[in-house]
């Protein structure tokens, strides 16, 4: 079958063949990132409305930024380094270089091993027999070296390192030979790993979701369109209403009179990652019917019972820690203060995509206030802990401003292995947590007491059971497979 990039190059759109023809394809050999996708469909032209729901995903990935929209001839695409507003310049609210098309999907990326390369920018779009076809994808196919070569024994080629591309020939080729959806389930039995997707062939929006319902998928609509979108925040930010989640395993095509589910090939349990809740989802946003600001104060309330002190103020760590400190401080009875400014021009440290980078990041964003932890006992609240150089500064801060103890509190239990499902958390020895006691954390941090929530509180929190979320970075047992690795009975690590 002929399945080939596009190679041509549209009015004010980067193709895959306006790629620098010395690009290193050797960057991002790991498809390490953790992305928002979006698909939208309508009987307007669905740019504008693409890049307002990108905006409210740039949590997600902000290293860059894509769009492909169908025209009833050609698929369009423009994609770029940088946030969704530096690669879709605006004068007057309008891009100046819109792509035509009533059906479009977009991308938002964060690269992980510094890669500063468009290569592995989204959406990714090939011509094959059944036309074009088009992919954003959020989460990581784990076996997608296997997968690759499988593919070039059969005549395919590849133009990038990524697994969204070995994803994307994948699909193309089983649409080609099954029709549709059946291609697409016959694709979903030979995909292992995580996968949120939003897929256009030619005119046609799918949403795809993997069997565990690892990343989040959801549906809604706004003023006539109907959406697919990684978070419900971007429903919102649409003035639309959710209609619901995608189901794990489940093929869902979005058409102009509302979504059509294909079916629902779902695994034998499901595996939501926690750390959606835990830190990267928006709270305002809800995935699988929880909203996560409200699982976030449950942390807190959670950590307050777990590990009470006696102290004179709550402060977060702004932003990520706000709904957990909150929550301690209700159930604990000691007053919530912010104590902590954060410069909001500053880029969040853990997407950020190298150490120094990050170091100096923390250095510029937070500030204390002195008059709300000067001679205090402070109760400091974060989200959680990976690398651990932003809590180790706040503490160092939070003392020369005159706390007189400081009493450390984590709303998610140690990081102790790698993700393999779309998150840069890949060797154990970025974490903090590696190899030590919580005792020998304390001492690290400088903190007068430390306390992680524990996983029976954290899902109880999240109000699934430990067998519908994955866990795989704190306890290293994976709900599905993972090159090179057991899993599901993979043995747990000892130590917490
Ligand atoms: S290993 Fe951790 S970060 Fe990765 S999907 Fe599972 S819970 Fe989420």
């Amino acid at each position: 079958m002929d399945i080939t990039a596009i190679m041509s190059e549209r009015r004010g759109a980067h193709t895959v063949a306006s790629l620098p023809l010395d690009l290193d394809l050797t960057i991002g050999q790991k498809p390490d990132e953790h992305c928002a996708v979006v698909g939208i469909i309508g009987k307007e032209q669905v740019f504008h409305n693409i890049i307002i729901s990108l905006k409210a995903l740039q949590h997600r990935g902000q290293e860059s930024a894509g769009i492909a929209t169908f025209d009833g001839s050609s698929m369009n695409l423009k994609k770029g380094m940088g946030l969704v507003g530096d690669v879709f310049q605006e004068r007057d609210g309008m891009s100046t270089q819109p792509l035509a098309g009533s059906t479009g999907i977009g991308h938002t990326r964060y690269s992980t091993q510094g890669s500063k390369s468009l290569e592995n920018a989204g959406p990714f779009v090939i011509s094959s027999s059944v036309g074009y076809v088009a992919l954003s994808h959020n989460g990581e196919i784990t076996n997608q070296d296997r997968l690759r070569e499988e593919l070039k024994k059969k005549g395919s080629s590849f133009v990038t390192s990524s697994d969204t591309e070995v994803m994307l020939v994948e699909i193309a080729k089983d649409v080609a030979e099954f029709g549709m959806p059946r291609g697409i389930r016959y694709a979903m039995g030979r995909l292992n790993g995580a996968y949120a997707a939003a897929i256009l062939i030619n005119d046609r929006l799918f949403a795809l979701r993997d069997p565990y319902g690892i990343r989040p998928l959801i549906l809604g609509e706004f003023d006539g369109f109907y959406i697919i979108a990684s978070e419900s925040c971007a429903i919102d930010s649409l003035g639309g209403r959710v209609i619901r989640d995608v189901r794990p395993g489940e093929l869902v095509e979005m058409t102009t009179s509302g979504p059509v589910s294909h079916f629902v090939y779902p695994a034998r349990r499901t595996a939501h990652c926690m750390f959606e809740y835990v830190y990267f989802a928006r709270p305002d946003s809800t995935i699988d019917g929880k909203e996560v600001f409200e699982v976030r104060k449950k942390i807190g309330e959670k950590l307050a019972e777990e590990y009470p002190v006696e102290a004179d103020v709550v402060i977060p760590v702004p932003d990520s820690g706000r709904a957990q400190a909150l929550g301690y401080s209700h159930r604990s009875g000691i007053p919530y203060d912010e104590g902590l400014i954060k410069n909001r021009y500053s880029q969040r440290t853990f997407i950020m995509p190298s150490q120094k980078s990050r170091e100096a990041a923390v250095k510029i964003k937070l500030n204390p206030i002195r008059s709300v932890v000067e001679g205090k006992k402070v109760v400091l609240v974060d989200d959680s802990i990976v690398r651990g150089n932003t809590i180790k500064h706040i503490v160092s801060i939070l003392r020369k401003a005159g706390a007189t103890q400081i009493h450390v509190r984590i709303g998610c239990p140690p990081i102790l292995s790698p993700c393999y499902f779309g998150v840069d958390m890949k060797t154990k020895d970025q974490f903090l947590a590696s190899g030590k006691t919580v005792e020998e954390i304390r001492r690290e941090i400088g903190a007068d007491t430390l306390g992680y929530i524990s996983i029976k509180n954290l899902t109880r929190s999240i109000e699934f059971s430990k067998d519908q979320l994955c866990i795989g970075c704190l306890n290293g047992s994976y709900p599905t497979y993972v090159q090179g690795k057991g899993y599901e009975l993979q043995a747990a690590l000892e130590g917490y």
